[in-house]
């Protein structure tokens, strides 16, 4: 990254400018929590075949294994803290019209930064919920944690008794479709499209950026890595989130 390319992107957030962030797991990394791709990470020590809607639907053990997996994620999620990266995104808000902070993570930092709940629109749900399989009513999953933790393979409603799924979205499970409307209403009609830390080879949010594009939004790719998408960005700086997201709201209020 050079100095100039955030120039670049605050010289695009004019008074009235749309903006639209969109973040994936590598914006989490630096509080602590494994991306899925990345050595190391949650595809490392656990199948993803084993890890879809159909499965967890249908059978009572790979729903026990689901729970297990998600337990061990639950454990780091819970105790994670905001890095730079996400109280820079929160500090945007004060200093621009951000119309949304779509996210595929499951992880309720954005919350946790001080961004606006309203806009945060988790594509991928949220492991702060968990949903009843029959009355279909949400709970907070801290209470599902704390039957796993009592002995219970599966936790179960407190309404009804049945089976209960993280409130994230499975491999083979449809996105929230609210929420897609929303994530691709503030895409369509953003000015500046950021992309932090995703790989960006994930959809359908990863048509999000490309659909922005095509609208006509200016889009910046902030990764560690090169993604499919770069090609694509007028600008992309790679690195770390942390250390270079601050950087835009320093600039816009300097
Ligand atoms: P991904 O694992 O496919 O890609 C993460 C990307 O982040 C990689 O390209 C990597 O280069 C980059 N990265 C890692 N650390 C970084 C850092 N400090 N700064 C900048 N970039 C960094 O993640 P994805 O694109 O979000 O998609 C995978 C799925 O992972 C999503 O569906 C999401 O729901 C799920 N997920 C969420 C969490 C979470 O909630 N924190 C954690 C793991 C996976």
């Amino acid at each position: 990254m050079s100095s100039s390319d955030m120039d670049r992107v605050a010289d695009w957030i004019t008074p009235g400018a749309k903006t639209v962030i969109f973040t994936g797991a590598g914006i989490s990394t630096e509080s602590g929590i494994p991306d899925f791709r990345s050595p190391g990470g949650i595809w490392d020590r656990f199948d993803p075949k084993e890890m879809t809607y159909q499965k967890f639907i249908s059978d009572r053990e790979h729903r026990k294994k689901y729970w297990a997996f998600h337990r061990e994620s639950w454990r780091g999620i819970r105790a994670a803290e905001p890095n730079a990266a996400h109280l820079a995104i929160a500090e945007l808000q004060n200093l621009t019209d951000v119309t949304a902070i779509i996210t595929q993570n499951i992880d309720g930092l954005h919350q946790k930064a001080g961004s606006d709940p309203e806009r945060v629109l988790e594509l991928h749900g949220s492991l702060w919920r968990a949903q009843c399989l029959e009355c279909g009513r949400t709970l907070r999953s801290e209470r599902a944690f704390q039957q796993l933790r009592e002995g219970q393979d599966i936790p179960c409603c407190f309404h009804c008794g049945a089976d209960l799924k993280p409130g994230t979205v499975a491999f083979g499970e449809a996105l929230p479709e609210d929420v897609m409307a929303d994530a691709q209403a503030a895409s369509l009609s953003c000015d500046v499209f950021i992309a932090v830390g995703s790989s960006l080879m994930v959809y359908p949010a990863a048509f999000l950026p490309e659909m922005a594009v095509n609208a006509g939004a200016r889009l910046a790719i902030i990764n560690r890595d090169p993604t499919p998408q770069d090609p694509h960005a007028h600008v992309v700086m790679h690195g770390l989130a942390g250390e270079i997201l601050p950087d835009l709201p320093r600039r816009l209020s300097g």
